[in-house]
């Protein structure tokens, strides 16, 4: 099978995040056609092992691809569009696990390795808690050492033939927030017998966002005061997100929404629940493996563009709290379109170099 029919078949029936039974049961069929050992793992994913033909089996790369697909019509009039109307591959994910089969593939053949390479077809990217972290609660690669966990993402910003590295913090942590203020509601005219929910949530959504720096956000997007002219609501909610690229800049945030909501509550004679939904962690790339992926790329005649940080989310972040981790983004051209979106529609020509990249990096840190 070519790398380009694997990822139509895949973007012909896609399903949404930990439902990927039939794109499991394909990979796995696909995978033992070619003679590679695997396996499912965290529910609806699967892994592969090859053994190289040389050197310390123990030392290990982990190569990385996401499933899941998204609940989006497609609008694409191509031969291979979605066949389940409401899901689609709109995020590349069906490009990630075909470029990831075409290094299997590849790498299958001639095993001219040194140590093992696992090939990871992750599930629920898209889904908290994600499936990354299902993935590595069944410690797969307990006794081995791994010496980097690689993974990539399409990007419309770049063109086929570019691929886009970001040395160091590349993708935020997201934490979904709420904040509830209650209090004693009542007649807006009589201030003296009322609790003033409303104007304490007011003043806890300028403290909260009084905390963006230029390395972090913290928005709030939706205030919801159900009163009216001349009623105070007992109950005052809000929802918002905030985005890190450093654990520690996290935890200090967490740290001060708290510490506001103390304050508010003292101040307004209210109290102030927030409750912070933790998403997934930054994604911080490991600076040696940013730099030498940049080396490998332009040695395969492809242009490098160095990144900015990112404020999206990605639950490779979990596997780049634990290992040496390099996750870097693969041109698919302008007009692709926005990714999330019922025309996002990727150049396969970046398929072929998406394989390349990939094998040459996996190939340069298992001989290392
Ligand atoms: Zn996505
Ligand atoms: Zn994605």
């Amino acid at each position: 099978m070519t790398v380009v029919e694997f990822r139509r078949e895949l973007h012909r029936h896609p399903e949404l995040s930990f439902e990927e039974h039939r794109t499991q049961q394909f990979i796995i069929d696909v995978l033992a056609a070619e003679g590679i050992e695997c396996r499912a793992i965290a529910g609806t994913g699967v892994i592969a092992k090859i053994e190289g033909r040389r050197g310390n089996l123990q030392r290990a790369v982990v190569l990385r691809a996401d499933i899941d697909a998204l609940p989006i019509v497609e609008k694409n009039d191509v031969e291979y569009r979605s066949e389940r109307e409401g899901v689609m591959h709109a995020c590349g994910h069906d490009m990630h696990a075909a470029v990831l089969f075409g290094v299997l593939q590849a790498m299958h053949a001639e095993r001219n390795f040194e140590g093992t390479l696992f090939g990871l077809f992750q599930p629920g990217e898209e889904l908290n808690p994600g499936g990354a972290s299902l993935v590595l609660g069944e410690k797969p690669f307990e006794g081995y050492n791994v010496a980097a966990v690689i993974g990539e993402h399409v990007d419309a910003r770049l063109e086929v033939g570019e691929v886009g590295i970001c040395p160091g913090r590349f993708m935020a942590a997201n934490d979904e927030l709420r904040f509830y203020v209650s209090g004693r509601g009542g007649h807006a005219a009589r201030r003296n017998e009322i609790d003033d929910s409303v104007t304490a949530m007011c003043d806890m959504v300028v403290r909260t966002t009084a905390l963006n720096t230029p390395e972090s956000v913290v928005s709030i997007g939706k205030v919801v005061a159900d009163g009216a002219t001349n009623v105070i609501p007992d109950r005052v909610s809000a929802e918002g997100t905030m985005r890190t690229f450093d654990q520690e800049e996290r935890q200090r945030i967490h740290g001060l929404l708290r510490s506001n909501a103390e304050s508010v509550e003292q101040k307004y004679g209210v109290r102030v629940e927030v409750d912070i939904n933790h998403g997934y962690p930054c994604v911080v790339n490991d600076i040696t493996l940013a730099y030498e992926a940049m080396i490998v790329a332009v040695d395969e005649g492809l242009v490098v563009r160095e990144l900015e940080p990112m404020t999206t989310a990605e639950d490779f972040g979990y596997y780049t709290e634990l290992y040496p981790s390099l996750f870097y983004r693969l041109g698919v051209g302008k007009h692709a379109g926005g990714s999330h979106t019922a025309t996002f529609l990727p150049d396969e020509g970046a398929l072929e170099i998406g394989v390349r990249m990939m094998q040459r990096m996996a190939l340069h840190v298992l001989n290392k």
